[in-house]
């Protein structure tokens, strides 16, 4: 298939920049064939200071950890990936996000690879100009509040996945499964549960609740990723003095919540309307959803002082 998108992007890969189209791998490479391709993904920020890279150390870390748990052995320093990243930014003037990718690129026929080169791939980009724009259809953006299907199916955290905390391929085929039920039956987006049936997270974001006291409630750390933005939003909510807890969410919770919202690198803070038709407080977006979401925003923007350590700019 001929590659449309992004034709003057160029990725860093492996050390050396190439050509968007040139940066492939063979359909039968281990990667593709069993979803061991571990990824993160950070959004870049205009700020008064030029492009920044929304907590790119902290990116790295979990990045680190997900080759850990799938066992890839990846043979670059945190401070190697970090400039990867720079680079690949610096080299593409105008990107909104930077996705990082460890793989295994050679064609196999185990399991386990008899090459276990882990190629390295940093791609900056704006996914709506170099992306959505050439997919030949037209691309809504995604709606100002989201409309939920709670996840019922009980498909999704089988005890013999790879550990949530592990931003793996294969750790996404159930939920694509999930999101895609949900789309057809004409909602926005889904939310997971765990084995238990508590409340767990989005499939590329993190959940929270304010109940009808204000205090804010969030899945435990065991059950999702560990999302950088939902930890932005625990220091965010602690310096604005909302009482926090981590601790699980069952339905009833949420179908009582006073507000709740997603948090993601690509949502930010994205206020739930409803959950299975059921409306989420009484006007969505609640007052903590908009005053969280004002502050993120100001702080990915280089706008509050007491964050700015958070941002890693470009341009030295
Ligand atoms: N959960 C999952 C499963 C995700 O893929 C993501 C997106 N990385 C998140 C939560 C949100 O994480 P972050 O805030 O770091 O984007």
């Amino acid at each position: 298939m001929p590659v449309r998108e992004a034709p003057d992007r160029l990725i860093w890969l492996d050390g050396a920049l190439v050509p968007w189209a040139q940066a492939t791998v063979h359909i039968l490479s281990h990667s593709h064939a069993r979803g061991s391709l571990v990824f993160d993904f950070m959004s870049i920020h205009e700020t008064p200071r030029g492009p920044a890279i929304f907590r790119l150390a902290d990116h790295v870390a979990r990045f680190l950890t997900s080759a850990e748990l799938v066992g890839l052995p990846l043979g670059r320093s945190a401070e190697e990936l970090e400039a990867a990243c720079l680079e690949a930014v610096r080299a593409n003037p105008g990107s909104a996000v930077v996705k990082l990718q460890a793989f295994l690129p050679s064609v196999e026929i185990d399991v386990v690879p008899v090459d276990d080169h882990v190629a390295v791939a940093a791609a900056a980009f704006h996914p709506r100009n170099d992306v959505l724009a050439h997919k030949g259809v037209p691309v809504p953006d995604p709606p100002a509040t989201v409309r939920i299907w709670l996840e019922k199916e009980r498909r999704q955290r089988r005890p013999d996945i790879m550990h949530p905390h592990a931003k793996v391929a294969a750790n996404y085929a159930s939920p694509m499964a999930a999101k895609w039920s949900a789309r057809r039956r004409g909602y926005d987006e889904v939310l997971l549960v765990d084995e238990q049936g508590f409340v767990a997270e989005g499939p590329t974001t993190n959940f929270f609740l304010a109940d009808g006291e204000g205090t804010l409630r969030t899945p435990p750390e065991e059950s999702v990723l560990l999302g950088v933005t939902r930890r932005s939003i625990l220091a965010l909510a602690e310096h604005q003095g909302i009482p926090v807890v981590e601790a699980p969410v069952g339905s009833q919770d949420l179908f009582e919540a006073a507000e709740a919202f997603l948090t993601g690198t690509s949502a930010g803070v994205w206020p739930i309307a409803s959950v299975d038709d059921q409306p989420i407080g009484s006007d969505p977006p609640g007052p903590i959803s908009r005053a969280l979401g004002r502050h993120f925003r100001e702080v990915v923007a280089g706008k509050d002082p007491a964050f700015e350590h958070w941002l890693r700019y470009v341009n030295g």
